[in-house]
Formats: C-alpha cells, sequence, structure tokens
C-alpha cells in the first residue's frame, strides 16, 4: 500500500490528482476463509483489522450487502466518550480512547480525531448528584472528568441559554478527553489498511443465510453463492435480529430508527460538545461549519433509514432553546439509522452457543465511540475463542442470569451522558 503523508499529497499534486491508487481492492469471493465478518460497518471493518494486526488472522473476508460506510457508521453524530460509571462499561470505552488517539498514525489515515470535550448539562439536584458521583467514579478509574460550573460552561459555549429555559442549567460533567471524528473516514481507514494486510472486502454481496451442521457454522449463503469459513462472526448492527434469525436465534433487542439533522454552514460557533438529557438534544459543530444535532429515538419498530418529522421538530425546538442564536439556521439534512437496542442498553460481544460462531451487537445510540474498542475485543474473541477481560460483561447469557448492565437504570434508552 502507497502511505500517505504530505509528500504524496505533493506528488500527486503534480498529476493533478489522477494517478491515486484505489484505497482497496473488489476481488471475487475465495470458496473458503479462516474468518468471515458479516457487515463492512465501523465494527466490522475494524475486526478484520484488529484479527490482520493482532493476532495474524488474515485469511478473512468481509461481506457487507451494500457498501463499505452505508450504515451507521457513515450515519452517526460522531460523538467519541469514555464517561461511564459501571466498571463492565469504563475500562471497555476507556480503552477505546487510547486506540482513537492513536488511530490516525495507526491506520495511515486522517480519522480528524477532535478531544474538543463533551459536556453533559445539569438540569436539576439530582442530575447534579449523578453526574457528580459519575465524575468522581471515573476519575477514581483514572478517565479524565471535570465538574463545570455555569459560569465555566458559559466561557466554554458563550451562545448556550442556561436561564430563560424550561429546565435551567446547574452545572455539567466534562469530559475533556471526549469528542469527535470524521465517521465515513474511520470506516474508510479501516478498510484501507485491512486490505493492505490481505483482508477481501466483498461488497454489495448480501448474507442470506448460514449453513450449520452438527450445530457448527461452516459458512454463510450469500447473493454471490456458498462461502465457506472456519469461523464467522457478525457485526451488522441494526440487522442484528435479521442475520441471526438465519442461525435460528431469537436475540434480546429490538430495532429503532434514530434520526439526526444538520443546519447549514456557519463561522465557529461552538468548539466542544454539548449534550441535554433532559431537552433530549445533543449539538456540536462540523469542521464543515454545520450544526450537528439529534436526540431520541423515534420510539417504533422499524428498518427505515428515515424517521417522522415529530421527533425532527422535537429535536429542533428543543435545540433552539439551548441555543436561541441557531434558530435563524436554516435545516439543510436530515437522516436516520437503524439502532440495535438492547434490552439494558449495554452491547453484546460473546460467543453464541452455535459453535465457531460470534455476536457483535446491541450497540443503541452509543456504538461509534466504542468502534475501535468492539474491533479489537470482537478480533480478540473470535481470534482466542473466549472473551477478553475488557468485554467479558458483554455477554449474551445475562439476560438469562441476571447479569444486566443497566448504566442509568433506563433500559434501552440510555443516550445523551
Ligand atoms: C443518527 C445517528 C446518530 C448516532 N450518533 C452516535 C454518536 O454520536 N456517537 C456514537 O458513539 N454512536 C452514535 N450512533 C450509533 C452508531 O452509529 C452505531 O452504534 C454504530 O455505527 C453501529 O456499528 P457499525 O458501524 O458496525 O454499523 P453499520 O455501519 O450499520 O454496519 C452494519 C453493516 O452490516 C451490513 N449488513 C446488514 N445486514 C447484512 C447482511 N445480511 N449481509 C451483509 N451485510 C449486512 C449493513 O449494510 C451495514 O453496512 C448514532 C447512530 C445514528 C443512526
Amino acid at each position: 500500500m502507497k502511505k500517505y503523508s504530505v509528500f504524496s499529497l505533493a506528488r500527486n499534486a503534480l498529476d493533478y490528482h489522477e494517478n491515486w491508487t484505489e484505497a482497496w481492492r473488489s476481488p471475487e469471493p475465495k470458496p473458503e476463509y479462516d474468518v468471515i465478518i458479516v457487515g463492512g460497518g465501523g465494527h466490522g471493518l475494524a475486526t478484520a483489522y484488529y484479527l490482520a494486526k493482532e493476532h495474524g488472522i488474515t485469511n478473512v473476508a468481509v461481506i457487507e450487502k451494500g457498501w463499505l460506510g452505508g450504515g451507521n457508521v457513515a450515519r452517526n453524530t460522531t460523538i467519541v466518550r469514555s464517561n461511564y460509571q459501571l466498571e463492565g462499561n469504563a475500562f471497555f470505552y476507556e480503552k477505546g480512547m487510547d486506540l482513537w488517539r492513536s488511530m490516525s498514525q495507526d491506520l495511515n489515515y486522517n480519522v480528524m480525531f477532535s478531544s474538543r470535550g463533551v459536556i453533559n448539562l445539569a438540569h436539576n439536584d439530582a442530575q447534579v448528584d449523578a453526574f457528580q458521583r459519575r465524575g468522581n467514579t471515573m476519575r477514581l478509574n483514572g478517565i479524565d472528568a471535570e465538574w463545570l460550573t455555569v459560569a465555566e460552561i458559559k466561557k466554554r459555549a458563550p451562545l448556550l441559554n442556561t436561564e430563560n429555559m424550561r429546565y435551567p442549567v446547574y452545572g455539567g460533567l466534562c469530559q475533556p478527553k471526549g469528542g469527535t471524528a470524521r465517521h465515513d473516514a474511520v470506516a474508510w481507514g479501516y478498510a484501507r489498511a485491512a486490505d493492505d494486510r490481505g483482508v477481501d472486502m466483498i461488497q454489495n454481496c448480501e448474507v442470506t443465510g448460514m449453513r450449520i451442521e452438527n450445530g457448527k457454522i461452516l459458512g454463510v449463503e450469500t447473493t454471490k453463492g456458498f462461502i465457506g469459513a472456519k469461523k464467522v462472526g457478525v457485526a451488522v448492527a441494526g440487522h442484528s435480529s435479521q442475520v441471526f434469525q438465519m442461525a435460528g436465534m431469537r436475540l434480546p433487542m429490538e430495532t429503532h430508527v434514530l434520526q439526526a439533522m444538520v443546519s447549514e454552514p456557519i463561522k465557529p460557533a461552538l468548539d466542544t460538545v454539548i449534550t441535554s438529557g433532559a431537552a433530549h438534544c445533543y449539538i456540536s459543530q462540523s469542521d464543515k461549519g454545520e450544526m450537528v444535532f439529534g436526540g431520541d429515538i423515534d420510539f417504533y419498530n422499524s428498518y427505515a433509514q428515515r424517521g417522522n418529522y415529530p421527533i425532527i421538530e422535537h429535536v429542533v425546538t428543543a435545540m433552539c432553546e439551548l441555543f436561541p442564536a441557531f434558530s435563524r439556521l436554516r435545516l439543510m439534512r436530515t437522516w436516520g439509522g437503524v439502532m440495535d437496542m438492547s434490552m439494558d442498553g449495554t452491547p453484546i460481544i460473546d460467543k453464541t452457543p452455535i459453535d465457531s460462531l460470534y455476536i457483535n451487537a446491541g450497540w443503541c445510540y452509543g456504538g461509534f465511540k466504542a468502534t475501535p474498542a468492539s474491533g479489537w475485543c470482537f478480533a480478540h474473541t473470535i481470534a482466542q475463542d473466549q472473551p477478553h477481560d475488557l468485554n467479558s460483561a458483554f455477554r449474551l447469557n445475562r439476560f438469562e442470569t441476571g447479569h444486566t448492565l443497566d448504566e442509568k437504570g433506563v433500559g434501552s434508552t440510555p443516550n445523551m451522558h
């Protein structure tokens, strides 16, 4: 693979940028692979990359029904954080933060990771208590957290309305090292780096069935025919229930639509991420200048990648209450993605009862930030045939055994903290 650098940029500029090579190959599938990863989203691509990099397993194919980066990985609002309180979550997401920090250098691809801080606004005394407890636990776990007074928040976000609103701001929990990253660059960076290590990216190839004999998976049926595999890992996010149904499994999970939207681009106006669980809105500014914002799920089951107007109106109203100055902006685009909502709001990275079939699912609305840690842990789980310590709480059978991990006690709607 040709290295991307300032020199290659200069060299290619001399050729009017007409001679860049393709970022990854588009091979025909081989009859058999050591590992097949179903789903070419962030988690599937990261898994393939870490299988090759960390475990030397390179006879790998990523099977994607559409195109790489066509799913949630490029539909999200790009917020990256590790502000969790429970141990089962905290160290997993903090591993992710470590990987985010070095990702551009590791992949030789600029994923535009920006540690601009993530501030969760508290709007009542109970939230102040809960956020401060979480912040203290984070610090005890070695994760960065700071309590900000209203005056300090105003300094960071002068346009934020803190008083003349239904729920005035009482303070905020900030994770200074949290921030944002360029979502589709993450997909392309992992794809390019995995391809460089020999992984095959098979696009426009839908998995339509699983061949299972005597309790062991032998491969997958696809629109390009049967492809054999010693091991199969599934990371299809909102389509998890459908794909695992092919293996006769019913998951503790539902699929819901989550929408987001962007305004027209404006000059720099907000250099941090603001979230408000009480108002149902979170917002940041993209490097292009658009205000990027979203809220809660649409609260009905759907596989459609678009949502309904009342939710857009609700989120826009909340955004205008938080930032009255943005009320004159034109809304440029809205879109939706299909979310794999687990019943306790926590993901699953595990083996399944079917030999050599592995599951990565249940990311709710927070799977983008988990992309590197999820790929890293899923690769370990597949390669070693057992979970890593970091994903040992994300077991499939926790709903049977009662070891659920309900971080905020709000089940499958854990957004905006
Ligand atoms: C509007 C919105 C905002 C969000 N904001 C944030 C945020 O700010 N921070 C955050 O951390 N998370 C956020 N998320 C959540 C995050 O985007 C997801 O949790 C995460 O991207 C899911 O993992 P993925 O990237 O692997 O999924 P995807 O990119 O959806 O990948 C799954 C892939 O599987 C493929 N597939 C499905 N079925 C098959 C099949 N049968 N055969 C082959 N391929 C198949 C799909 O085509 C898809 O490409 C947001 C999501 C949305 C929709």
